[in-house]
């Protein structure tokens, strides 16, 4: 990762000129940053503690994160404008990373409860992660991410539509799949996708649900506005993402 003080002068320009992704992608795709408050999506608190050189060289090496793949307006040559792509995935990251009062201090160290290991599995298991505007094939704004076995791609609804909590719960989400858990419920959950037979499968949505609602319950180095952030995003998922409802009371 660049050094993230040095980034040129670009944000203005780049807040108002579409996202143009780079040459040999496989397709073209131009999109732009949608309104968005940082406060009210927790983004702003973590701007202090994402901001930080050896972080993210940390996150930019466990994700496998490539300037081609953050470029083009997603935010490589501004690192800490909250405002773009990148800096909403590091604040995101912060979250996932440092929630636990005894945060894990080593990715193979897997202990505790899912605030805690939360982070070192999505670490082991995400693979390369890339922006884009929106899944090649789908429509603008259908799908929040998507998983590929050894990578995942991040698309602007992550960025813009999820608040902090859900965004770094979806990191884990999408890191369960590439550990080789698919969705097994077909379309039949209330939400129509993505869904869960039941919470036993532990899958995904099971990893998501749990890890927001310690989160929600547990979290430190957040704000109990936050926190409720991360229990809503827990009940809409827990209410919604399973064929056969957990019957939980988060
Ligand atoms: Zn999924």
């Amino acid at each position: 990762m660049k050094a993230i003080k040095s980034f040129l002068p670009l944000a203005a320009l780049v807040l108002c000129v579409p996202f143009l992704i780079a040459p040999g992608s496989s397709s073209d795709q131009t999109c732009s940053v949608p309104p968005h408050d940082n406060v009210a999506d927790g983004s702003s608190h973590y701007g202090p503690g994402a901001c930080n050189q050896e972080r993210v060289n940390h996150w930019w090496a466990v994700f496998e994160m490539g300037e081609s793949d953050w470029d083009s307006g997603f935010g490589y040559h501004d690192a800490c404008n909250m405002d773009l792509p990148l800096a909403r995935t590091f604040a995101a990251m912060y979250l996932l990373t440092y929630s636990a009062e005894d945060y894990a201090t080593s990715t193979s160290d897997f202990s505790g409860n899912a605030l805690r290991w939360a982070y070192p599995y999505t670490a082991n298991n995400a693979g390369r992660t890339s922006a884009l505007c929106f899944k090649p094939g789908s429509s603008p704004g259908q799908w929040a991410a998507w998983a590929y076995g050894s990578r995942m791609e991040l698309y602007i609804p992550f960025f813009y539509n999820f608040d902090v909590a859900a965004r770094a719960a979806a990191l884990l989400h999408e890191s369960r799949h590439n550990g080789g858990k698919s969705h097994n419920g077909g379309s039949t959950c209330s939400r129509g996708a993505s869904c869960d037979t039941n919470w036993a499968y532990e899958g995904a949505n099971m990893y998501e649900v749990l890890y927001l609602w310690w989160f929600g319950v547990d979290g430190t180095r957040t704000t109990s506005a936050i926190r409720n952030m991360g229990l809503n995003r827990a009940r809409t998922v827990h209410d919604t993402a399973f064929n056969t409802n957990p019957g939980f009371n988060i």
